[in-house]
Parts: structure tokens; C-alpha cells; sequence
């Protein structure tokens, strides 16, 4: 609630340029916006721009110039004093549960209303992080997505991926040993039913819940290829589906133009899913040298999350899950090291589950790649890198065109920031002090400029 006061002014200005919505309940939008005097980081470049000026026209960046552009000064026209901020790409998180980021593990499974409701704020809150664009690589956010879209609900573009996909036992297997036995085609789970995870054992049935996510407008397909930390009965070591299984997914997803990502950690998990034609790899914590290296050769992508050690405290001392976690944590900083010897593709992203506080902490969370990278290499990672894996959907992409950079003719996904990230990549973790202005898709939704 802490943004309506200046939240308030930017969407009343945005009104007018709507037109009637069309037969998708996708807005119109006509508004023209001019940034003057702005260092452009243009989410691949080591340093910042020259002062330069960056009109959108629309929902693209039209024109991007050091001379001055001439424009119609009417009412759709916003020209704003960039004052020789920092003019960057619009941040990426491409490993986000915007369904699951905020509520407890009771709540998820619970009431899908008010999920959806909870959901719908932590969206906007995401998207007042500086975050116009997130991956959701499972959970049933379908819906929010959809209500995003059509300009009921503030928040970022999403590329959801619908319900991850499991096997019994398997990490987003939630069942208790009371659940046992499964039937095949017999009654669902309720976190099958409310479309946050569903369990398949064959490839039959893996093709099956693989094209449910896509008739339902999956953008990518998320698999779990090994144990997770905090599924009940999935130790860490375990490899899950078999590679028939992994390739009847794979082939499905690539039917449809698209590809698959699968939660990994073990060597033995990350190669039976390449083996399979996975395109991407989800963790790989405790990979190895061959593994790293592999990954590289083939030009998988790695999806890295440097967590925080807060998460691993979090679960109990004693815990099944706590032992799980104090596996995996050390793995992080391994990871980082080899994704930078092997030159390994990598996206980041964060993976906050369950935890209000933690989600605030987004902007933080990618300033901590300070430990492996320099300011400019992090966030060309979150910007200009992260959309690279987000182009793989093909045709699956839901937002065509180019994001993460700052381009003529690119979406205009835009940040004012105060200050030069380059030199202080900690501005990141403070956006509602640091980002003047936040526009997605050409929309301000956010402007402390013109108070
Ligand atoms: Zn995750």
C-alpha cells in the first residue's frame, strides 16, 4: 500500500491514452515519452552512454540519439529531465513462483482466491522493484498473468511455465505417506488441482501434463530431473524421471516450438537431462568439472540463483530439510566458479518461496553477484542476458519482440535510475528510493520525478 501515493498520479496520467480494449482485453497504448539528457546502460555494454535522449512511441523505443528529437508537445507527451541518471533495461528474474513467492506452504495449497488476491499485490510490488519481466517456472499463475495482461492487475510481464512437473516422490511431490498409493488417472492431489504441481510416471503421462501446461499457454515446460530441498521424500542424490520420460517432455515442448527446464542439481541428474535435449538447467549446484563442461560444449543455459543463506536458516536445525539445504548451500558459490571457467550461458534469478521479506529482497539478491562479477557483467546478466533465454519460448513467447536492452525498437521496459549502477550496483537494492521511474511496456507506473 506504501506506493499508492505516488503510484496514484502516474496511473490517473495514463487514463486517457487508453483506448477501447480489444478482443483480448490487450490496452492500446498511444503514449509518447521522451527521456532528455540520460546515460544509457543498454543491457549489454560495460559502461554507460554519452548524455543521450530515448523517445518511446507506443510500447517501443522509437529513437535513441545524443542530438535533441523533435516531438509534438501534446497532451499524450510526457518529457521527462533525466538529469544524467542512468536510463537502463527494465530487470529480469528467471526464476520466480510469483504464486508461491509471498504466502506460507499452508496457504498455497489453500484458498485459490485469496492467492490469487495475495499474488496480484506481490505482482505489483515486483514490478515496483524494477522488475518488469519474470520467468515463473511453476506454480498456477495462469490467471494472474491474464490479469496483467489486460491492465487489471500491476505487475510484470510473466512467461509462466503452469504447473512443474514431478514424478511420485519427486521434488514438488508434496504428498504425505498417508496419500499412498497413487492411482494412475484416479483423484488428483490438491496441488495437482489447483495446477501448482502435477506427478507423472510415465512417459504416456508425462506427455499428457506437458501439453495441459501448454494448452494453457505455458511459454516454457519446468521439470524437477532430481531432489529437491524442501520436498519431503526427495533425498538430494536422487535422479527422477528416466530419460524417456525427460524425452517425451522434451519432444512435446519442441512440437510446440518451445523448450524444457529442469530443476537439477547432481551431475548424474544435469546429464540424463541434457541427454534428453533439456535446454536448460535449473541450479546445478553440486554439478562437477565434466558436468560444468559439458553444459558449455552442448550451449545449455544455466539458471543460477545466488540464494540467500537466511533461506538455509530457515528450515529447522535437525530438520530433514535443514540436512538437505547444508548439502546444497556450499554448491552455490562452486557453481558460480565453474558457470565462469566453462563460460557457461547463465541466467540469474532468485527463487523466493514463501517469504514476504525475502521477495522484498529481490533488488538485493542480484546485487549480491558483486561476489562473482563486476556491476555492469550482474547486470547484463538480469537485463540483456536473461531475455536471450526468455527469446528460446519461439513462438510460446507471450510479449514478441525485444526485451532487456535498451534498442531502437525494442519494448520499452525502461528504469530512471538515481545514480550510476555501474558504480554501485547496491542502488539496485533499494528501488524505492533509487528508481525515479519504472515503465513497462511503455506505461509509467511509477514517477517520483514530478512530484
Ligand atoms: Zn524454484
Amino acid at each position: 500500500m506504501r506506493y499508492v501515493g505516488y503510484l496514484a498520479p502516474a496511473i490517473l496520467a495514463c487514463a486517457p491514452i487508453f483506448s477501447a480494449s480489444m478482443a483480448h482485453g490487450q490496452q492500446v497504448n498511444a503514449a509518447v515519452t521522451l527521456f532528455n539528457n540520460a546515460r544509457v546502460f543498454d543491457g549489454k555494454s560495460t559502461s554507460l552512454s554519452e548524455p543521450t535522449n530515448v523517445l518511446v512511441r507506443g510500447k517501443l523505443i522509437e529513437t535513441i540519439s545524443r542530438a535533441p528529437i523533435p516531438i509534438d508537445r501534446d497532451a499524450t507527451t510526457t518529457i521527462i529531465d533525466g538529469g544524467g541518471r542512468t536510463l537502463m533495461p527494465g530487470l529480469i528474474d528467471m526464476h520466480w513462483h510469483a504464486m508461491l513467492a509471498r504466502p506460507t506452504p499452508l496457504q498455497a495449497t489453500g484458498d485459490v482466491g485469496f492467492n490469487n488476491l495475495v499474488a496480484g499485490e506481490e505482482a505489483t510490488d515486483t514490478l515496483m522493484r524494477g522488475f518488469t519481466t519474470v520467468r515463473d517456472v511453476g506454480g498456477p499463475v495462469f490467471g494472474l498473468k491474464r490479469a496483467i495482461d489486460e491492465g487489471v492487475v500491476k505487475g510484470p510481464r510473466i512467461y509462466p511455465s503452469g504447473a512443474m512437473i514431478t514424478v511420485t516422490s519427486g521434488h514438488g511431490d508434496f504428498r504425505q505417506l498417508t496419500d499412498l498409493p497413487r492411482t494412475i488417472g484416479g483423484m488428483l492431489t490438491r496441488m495437482e488441482q489447483i495446477g501448482g504441481s502435477m506427478v507423472a510416471d510415465s512417459p504416456d503421462e508425462v506427455r499428457v501434463r506437458v501439453r495441459e501446461q501448454l494448452m494453457q499457454g505455458a511459454s516454457q515446460i519446468k521439470l524437477t530431473a532430481g531432489g529437491g530441498v524442501s520436498s519431503p521424500f526427495s533425498p538430494i542424490d536422487v535422479t527422477t524421471f528416466t530419460e524417456a520420460e525427460l524425452r517425451a517432455a522434451v519432444e512435446a515442448a519442441e512440437n510446440w516450438g518451445t523448450y524444457v527446464t529442469t530443476h537439477a542439481f547432481t551431475p548424474a541428474a544435469i546429464q540424463r537431462a541434457i541427454g534428453a535435449g533439456v535446454k536448460c538447467i535449473e541450479h546445478g549446484f553440486l554439478m562437477d568439472e565434466a558436468t560444468a563442461k559439458l553444459i558449455a560444449e552442448k550451449g545449455i543455459w544455466l539458471s543460477l540463483q545466488p540464494l540467500p543463506d537466511e533461506l538455509r536458516q530457515g528450515f529447522p536445525v535437525g530438520s530433514v530439510e535443514r540436512a538437505k539445504a547444508d548439502e546444497v548451500w556450499p554448491g552455490i558459490g562452486r557453481a558460480y566458479e565453474l558457470a565462469k571457467k566453462y563460460k557457461i550461458k547463465t541466467a540469474w534469478g532468485t527463487d523466493v518461496l514463501f517469504s514476504r521479506a525475502l521477495a522484498q529482497r529481490q533488488g538485493a539478491i542480484l546485487a549480491s553477484l558483486a561476489r562473482w562479477y563486476t556491476p555492469a557483467e550482474a547486470l547484463a546478466m538480469a537485463t540483456g542476458t536473461n531475455a536471450e533465454l526468455l527469446a528460446l519460448s519461439g513462438k510460446r513467447n507471450p510479449y514478441p519482440g525485444k526485451l532487456g536492452v535498451v534498442e531502437q525498437g525494442a519494448l520499452a521496459d525502461l528504469l530512471l535510475v538515481d545514480g550510476n549502477p555501474l558504480d554501485n550496483i547496491n542502488l539496485i537494492a533499494d528501488p524505492a528510493k533509487n528508481f525515479k521511474i519504472i515503465m513497462k511496456d511503455g506505461i509509467i507506473y511509477k514517477n517520483t520525478l514530478t512530484k
